[in-house]
């Protein structure tokens, strides 16, 4: 049996002496791939190639989206682009299409880019090293080994959220594992623990462990491989790894979206290309205390009339979270010089497929509601005179 490794308070030493007994774990690995074998996950999309255009693609998705979210959104855009040339000539705006929905939007302008340079720089062939993917935009350390593993056979080590996590538990690293220093001692044990064979179902099972056992919020040690010399079971203190930041309320930030119909069709208004839905359309939007009409005609060009305020959404980013009041105005003349650069009017179904934020997706839907509602009773108004007629 393995020896337990001790915890430790953080301090200023390398992994191999904080933990002399890695050194000797080469049973770590041995178990997992040996656990891999029945419990781990073989039928993902993209396993079973070694065409690093799928890994790749399938890796960024992957950050910080867990895999059942990701699967048709990774089928769509594999259908669309089916390789990495397809992905460099499309638009942005067609790449962003596709990756609405799936949050954290820098990915998909990432790849975008990264695609446009492994065709102007590489030739469209992806290059091998780890350093050279990780020159390549959106892809940091950890993705870039996963590529090289995967795609070309490379023995590198991984760290992803979810390897942090075993790793901390099982050599119980404390910490916070965003402080560089906790983060190079994970880095150095990730090394020290790469076999010298096997190196891919290595790298798949500590991923599937992180993801199916290890657990963030209920681990399951008593079915996990690693459990006889996991530091913090043996110490009873697995819900203290890894050390979490303490939480801080996010601050709230208000805005009026602003839901302008004319002849049916709804303005939308291209986001800038970086921040928050950077590159989607969206609804224009007006500060909480502005003056909705002084404000439509001054930066729209729009005359409008009653506003209908629409059932409030909140919606969490990761450092704040954004109150959604809507307000529905029917434009009632558009003035000469409406029409401005990066709007558009749109129908509603032609709205709901262009690359638009989760929660303008959910509005859109609410106006179709409203719209079908007004349709019906419309139909049901001029049916009257006809019954009564009869
Ligand atoms: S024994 Fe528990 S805490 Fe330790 S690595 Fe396994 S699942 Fe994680």
């Amino acid at each position: 049996m393995p020896k337990r490794a001790r915890p430790f308070g953080f301090g200023l030493v390398t992994a191999d002496e904080a933990f002399p007994q890695v050194v000797a774990m080469k049973d770590f690995s041995r178990r997992l791939i040996t656990w891999h074998r029945r419990h781990g996950r073989h039928d993902l999309p993209w396993q079973r190639t070694r065409d690093p255009y799928p890994i790749w693609l399938s890796e960024v998705m992957l950050q910080q989206t867990q895999v059942g979210t990701v699967i048709p959104y990774y089928e769509r855009f594999r259908a669309r682009f089916p390789n990495v040339t397809s992905l460099a000539r499309a638009s942005l705006e067609d790449v962003l299409r596709l990756w609405a929905g799936l949050g954290y939007y820098s990915r998909g302008r990432n790849l975008h880019r990264a695609a446009r340079a492994i065709l102007d720089e590489h030739h469209g062939v992806f290059p091998e090293q780890r350093i050279e993917l990780q020159a390549l935009p959106g892809v940091g350390r950890s993705t870039a080994a996963a590529i090289a593993v995967f795609a070309f056979g490379a023995r590198e080590a991984i760290l992803d959220g979810n390897v942090k996590r075993v790793l901390a538990r099982h050599f119980a690293v404390g910490g916070l594992t965003a402080n560089k220093a906790v983060e190079n001692v994970l880095w150095s044990l990730a090394e020290s623990l790469v076999p010298k064979r096997g190196v891919q179902t290595y790298t798949q099972a500590l991923m599937d462990l992180g993801a199916t056992v290890c657990t963030r919020a209920s681990p399951g040690c008593g079915r996990c491989p690693l459990a006889s010399s996991c530091a913090a079971l043996a110490g009873g203190s697995v819900a203290a790894y890894p050390v979490r930041r303490p939480r801080r309320t996010t601050p709230v930030r208000s805005v009026v979206m602003l839901l302008l119909m004319r002849q049916g069709k709804i303005l939308l208004e291209q986001r800038p290309p970086s921040g928050i839905w950077g590159g989607l359309w969206s609804f224009p939007e007006m500060p909480a205390d502005g003056e909705l009409r002084a404000h439509c005609a001054a930066r729209l060009g729009c005359e409008v009339g009653k506003p209908l305020a629409l059932q409030p959404l909140r919606h969490a980013f990761t450092h704040f979270t954004l109150d959604i009041r809507p307000c529905r105005c029917e434009v009632s003349r558009l003035m000469p010089r409406a029409g401005q650069p990066g709007t558009a009017w749109f129908d509603l179904e032609q709205a709901r497929q262009a690359g638009v934020p989760v929660p303008v997706k959910k509005l859109l839907a609410m106006l179709r509601g409203q719209e079908a509602v007004g349709a019906d009773r419309r139909l049901r108004t001029d049916e009257k005179p006809s019954v009564r007629n009869r």
